[in-house]
């Protein structure tokens, strides 16, 4: 019988985990997860092989991407786009330009390192990434193998974190073009963790969660590593009042993030009934 809980929010090595695409798909069918939507950063590199390793183990898999907006207050707003057509022009046009601002963004932060003394260089980050996305969490990782900070942790508030000595941010898609992207590659665009976006009160969070509605947002992750009980039950009735998807996942990094693993969410498991209903709308989207 198929198990009733799945993992929607998840990164592989194609993005800043720690696992390959298939030790991911393989480790979601030791967890007896049901299905599976890989959701790197900025790519859908790994998707292709967490798909074939998904199919040979019969988990249900749904191709996935994380994408950091430009967000005008303190916190991150990220959108995750889901079902998104691995053929699409628009998408590739999409990935390129991500990863193009990550371009211009790490050699800053390798420069400041260096005149901070760090021994590190972009070479030794590209290694550690060992692919087109490369994210601070693998400059934490050398320099947390170099011994300059005793966690990862260290690595970002010291360093890598806004307000940190090496802190420089990449160019972002507006929500707008990121909603627009995905929707146009065919996918649903989804607001993940909206705990991140640290918005004061619940009145600007209802109107941050309104605008994206307008743009075509078409759900909200409610379960989450991030998100308590009371932070789920609010983003639950928020979606609710916004008829939008819900979704779940843990975020999972594999050895980046520590404390969590796959199918679990600060203590919850996510439902199958959310990736059913998103398989549900997305085969209602009109066809492009
Ligand atoms: P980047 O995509 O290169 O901007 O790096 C962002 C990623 O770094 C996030 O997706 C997390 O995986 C990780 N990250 C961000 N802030 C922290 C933090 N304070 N501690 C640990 N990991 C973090
Ligand atoms: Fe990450
Ligand atoms: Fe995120
Ligand atoms: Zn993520």
């Amino acid at each position: 019988m198929k198990s009733d809980y799945v993992d929607l929010h998840c990164h592989s090595t194609a993005s800043d985990g720690t696992l390959s695409p298939t030790e991911v798909a393989r480790l979601a069918a030791d967890c007896d997860l049901s299905a599976l939507a890989l959701t790197d950063h900025d790519t859908i590199a790994g998707v292709a092989e967490a798909a074939a390793a998904a199919r040979e183990l019969g988990i249900d898999f749904l191709p996935g991407i994380e994408i950091s907006c430009e967000y005008p207050h303190p916190g991150t707003m990220h959108l995750l786009g889901y079902g998104v057509d691995v053929n699409s022009p628009v998408l590739t046009e999409l990935t390129t330009t991500l990863v193009a601002g990550r371009d211009n963004r790490n050699p800053k932060i390798i420069a400041r390192l260096q005149e901070l003394n760090v021994s590190i260089t972009m070479e030794e980050v590209e290694n550690e990434a060992g692919g087109n996305v490369v994210g601070r969490p693998h400059i934490a990782a050398i320099l947390l193998r170099k011994g300059y900070v005793k966690t990862t942790k260290d690595a970002f508030n010291k360093y890598l974190a806004p307000g940190g000595s090496a802190y420089f941010d990449k160019e972002r898609l507006t929500a707008r073009q990121a909603v627009g992207m995905v929707l146009e590659s065919g996918g649903l665009p989804v607001l993940a963790h909206p705990v991140q976006l640290k918005t004061g009160n619940d009145a600007e969070l209802d109107r941050v969660v309104k605008d994206l509605v307008d743009l075509g947002l078409a759900g909200i992750e409610v379960i989450h590593s991030d998100h308590d009980g009371a932070l789920v039950a609010k983003y639950t009735a928020l979606a609710g009042k916004y008829n939008l998807l819900t979704t779940g996942g843990s975020d999972f990094h594999g050895g980046n993030k520590h404390n969590i693993e796959l199918g679990v969410a600060n203590g919850r498991r996510i439902p199958r009934r959310f990736y059913d209903a998103l398989m549900e709308k997305r085969s209602h989207a009109p066809a492009r």
